[in-house]
């Protein structure tokens, strides 16, 4: 496995890849890894003949500068993870390799309402900053496959509609959530719950589950009242459980059974602010 923490060294490696045919994957993370991420670095080995693993928490994707503080580091325990599933490569950049002075020129992207919604809509800045840094990544790096998770819905949509927008030809594979036993998404912030916190966790998606049975039965709207205040009711401080049109975001009032249709939730646990979804149709 090679460390890079310069990206002049890693893109020679990558350009020797590249120039002997190999294929390459690219899975960007902030660390704290866990059977997620894992999963995903095991997908782009599986498809990709060269993988890289970034691990670099992006100081312009987080909107409240405690949360950045407070975000899991376990760089040691990562490499070790990293080295059982033979991931080729780990980029570790310092900040300033990402953003150097003066900073590169992002191209002009317009997402409409897709970073306006959801978690656009309760994290100010939040997706400017994730389109900023995957956009760097993705230049650095210059993967034919891209690897992301479903458990960031938003997210993936995003950087979906940056690649059709760039008419790149990196292809984004979307890989399904991972879960703990008791069907809590996992998530690096999970490490941070208290036990009690912890026990209350996996409501969340035993209330997404409901919501996908009920949909069926009962109006959308009736069905996200019940689930938010089941949520409440247990000591979650809802933001938002919404049923949403699966490529647009934008929420919908009756259930199509034809269309996308996913159901995305975030709420907060002390200050502990988990968020999860579940495809419907
Ligand atoms: P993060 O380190 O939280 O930025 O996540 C890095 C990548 O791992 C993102 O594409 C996430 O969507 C993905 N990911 C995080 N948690 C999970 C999970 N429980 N299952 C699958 N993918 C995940």
């Amino acid at each position: 496995m090679q460390v890079f923490k310069y990206v002049h060294k890693l893109q020679q490696i990558i350009t020797e890849q590249r120039q002997s045919g190999k294929t390459i994957g690219f899975v960007p993370t902030m660390g704290a890894l866990h059977a997620g991420h894992l999963a995903l670095i095991r997908a782009a080995l599986q498809q990709c003949d060269y993988v890289v693993c970034s691990i670099f928490v992006n100081p312009t994707q987080f909107n409240d500068a405690t949360d950045l503080e407070k975000y899991p580091r376990t760089v040691a325990a990562d490499f070790q993870k990293l080295y059982a599933v033979e991931c080729h490569a780990i980029f570790l950049p310092e900040v300033d390799e990402i953003y150097p002075e003066p900073a590169p020129i992002l191209p002009p992207l317009e997402f409409g309402q897709l970073t306006q919604v959801l978690e656009g809509a309760h994290r100010a800045g939040h997706f400017a900053g994730v389109v900023q840094v995957v956009h760097r990544l993705l230049d650095i790096v210059r993967p034919d496959y891209l690897y992301m998770g479903q458990k960031d819905y938003q997210q993936q949509a995003i950087i979906g509609a940056m690649l059709t927008q760039l008419s790149s030809t990196i292809q984004l594979i979307t890989a399904p959530t991972v879960r703990e036993k008791d069907g809590l998404a996992m998530s690096s912030r999970n490490t941070r719950l208290t036990a009690q916190q912890r026990q209350l966790a996996p409501l969340l998606h035993q209330v997404l589950s409901g919501v996908k049975t009920d949909i069926t039965q009962q109006s959308i709207e009736h069905v996200e009242r019940a689930a938010q205040q089941q949520l409440t009711d247990a000591g979650f401080v809802v933001d938002y459980l919404s049923v949403v049109d699966g490529t647009t975001l934008q929420a919908i009032e009756v259930f199509e059974d034809a269309k996308s249709v996913v159901v995305v939730v975030a709420a907060s646990l002390g200050d502990i602010r988990l968020i999860d979804n579940l495809i419907i149709s």
